[in-house]
């Protein structure tokens, strides 16, 4: 856990703000079992449903912008990055970076952010205490990886999702933006959207960006 982040980054080596004192900035590293490894797609889920039910508990509307993000009212409050650690073949670990902007002063300045942003200062109206956000992140992380393997844990994470029967817009690197509505995840986390022509399209992870169309 870090108190300040100099060179804090998110996907791509795109940059994460954390000011001295103001936000969270932790990695768990997690040793997959036996059972868990065909399920590793899911360990952003895993992460994200842990600090949205979290903020949750705390009285706020949160939601999950898939894949890596969580949003108050459609500003990002937590930015996660997933990276895994393979040993030949074989993932040995998986390290989950989790970045949760817990007082205002965590808050980038807007003109440095590509999506708006918030605190959970803001959003509750009065500064929470880190640790205790830390602790109850950590507890709902140990409780929800008992069903990561589940039907239940896709429904759960989907149930959380942004933009549900939204259009949204996602960009890719490799091909033209897909326009279409959020309806749902398949078995391995992958984006369901339905496109204008009412066909079922699925946004597999890698370097996607999802923004509302506004
Ligand atoms: P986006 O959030 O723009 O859809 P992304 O999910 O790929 O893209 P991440 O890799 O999660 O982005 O995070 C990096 C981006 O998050 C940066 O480009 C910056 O715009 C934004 N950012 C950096 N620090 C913070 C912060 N403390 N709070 C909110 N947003 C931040």
């Amino acid at each position: 856990i870090a108190d300040e982040q100099t060179a804090g980054r998110g996907r791509l080596d795109r940059k994460w703000f954390t000011p001295k004192g103001t936000a969270l900035a932790f990695s768990l590293v997690l040793r997959p079992t036996k059972e868990e490894k065909p399920f590793l797609s899911r360990v952003v889920g895993l992460a994200a449903l842990a600090v949205a039910e979290t903020l949750q508990k705390l009285g706020l509307a949160a939601q999950i912008k898939w894949p890596n993000d969580v949003l108050i009212a459609g500003r990002k409050v937590c930015g996660i990055l997933i990276e895994s650690v393979w040993s030949g073949e074989d993932v040995d670990c998986v390290v989950i970076g989790i970045g949760v902007n817990v007082l205002q002063g965590a808050v980038p300045p807007g003109e440095s952010l590509l999506f708006p942003s918030t605190s959970l200062q803001d959003a509750l109206g009065y500064p929470p205490e880190r640790l205790e956000v830390l602790h109850d992140i950590l507890a709902a992380f140990i409780d929800i990886r008992q069903q990561i393997t589940s039907d239940e844990f896709i429904k759960d994470w989907k149930n959380l999702l942004a933009f549900r029967g939204e259009l949204v817009q996602v960009e890719t690197n490799a091909a033209p933006a897909i326009v279409g509505s959020v309806t749902g995840l398949e078995f391995d986390g992958s984006l369901q959207l339905r496109n204008e022509h009412g066909e079922s399209i699925t946004v597999r992870f890698g370097d996607v960006r999802l923004r509302p169309l506004a």
